[in-house]
């Protein structure tokens, strides 16, 4: 199964993923870790994309589609995959179908977790992350409930560069909505609801 996970940031795009990754066994990729990842390490890549993250404002088209584009050529990617904060603009998109068209593996569902923007600045200004496993929680999880490690606020989790971060979703991703369903690939989900609530829709949806 192929995936692209839609959705403005915050609305649970991760904790869907990371659930459909334990039962279905697909690769994950989330651009926002790889990147992350980069600017930890201090690469190249990293140190350019680093401005734009902090601003709340997207990496460029060829940056970005240059690293999918090589990950989606990695063997773990073969049998399925989520797409998680890939694509965030029309042109992400259409490059992302022409290299799915080449490697002959297209994708199943678009799948858009739908919450509102008033729920998603309250829900970003709380969320902590552990610095061990990637557990996504909030300012209540003193350490991770997972693994006991650190819990961080990522930089970006501030209340004036996540209302930047909404209105970029507005202008460049919300037209991906409208470009899923024409390709029929669009399957929409309420994701104001209880995290288990949504994950049994999510699944009924795709099956
Ligand atoms: P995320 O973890 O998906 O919220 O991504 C964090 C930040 O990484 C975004 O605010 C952007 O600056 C950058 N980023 C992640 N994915 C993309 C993408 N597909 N296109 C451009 N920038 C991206």
């Amino acid at each position: 199964m192929n995936i692209v996970l839609l959705g403005a940031p915050g609305a649970g795009k991760g904790t869907q993923a990371a659930k459909l990754i334990d039962e279905y066994g697909l690769t994950h990729i989330s651009t926002g870790d790889m990147l992350r990842a980069a600017v930890k390490e201090g690469t190249e890549l990293g140190l350019q994309a680093k401005k734009y993250m902090d601003a709340g404002d997207l990496v460029p088209d060829d940056v970005i589609i240059g690293l999918v584009t090589e990950r989606l050529s990695q063997p773990d990617t073969a049998n399925g995959f989520i797409l998680d904060g890939f694509p965030r603009t029309t042109a992400q998109a259409v490059a992302l179908d022409a290299e799915l068209g080449k490697l002959e593996r297209p994708l199943d569902a678009a799948l858009l977790i739908d919450v509102k923007p008033e729920v998603i600045i309250n829900r970003l200004c709380s969320r902590r992350m552990c610095k061990e496993c990637g557990y996504i929680g909030s300012v209540a999880d003193a350490v991770c409930p997972v693994c006991g490690g650190e819990m961080y606020q990522r930089d970006d989790d501030n209340e004036a560069t996540v209302r930047n971060r909404l209105d970029v979703y507005e202008k460049s991703t919300s037209p991906l909505i409208d470009y899923y369903r024409g390709c029929d690939l669009l399957v929409s989900i309420d994701g104001d609801r209880d995290v288990d609530v949504v994950y049994a829709d999510v699944k009924d949806a795709l099956n």
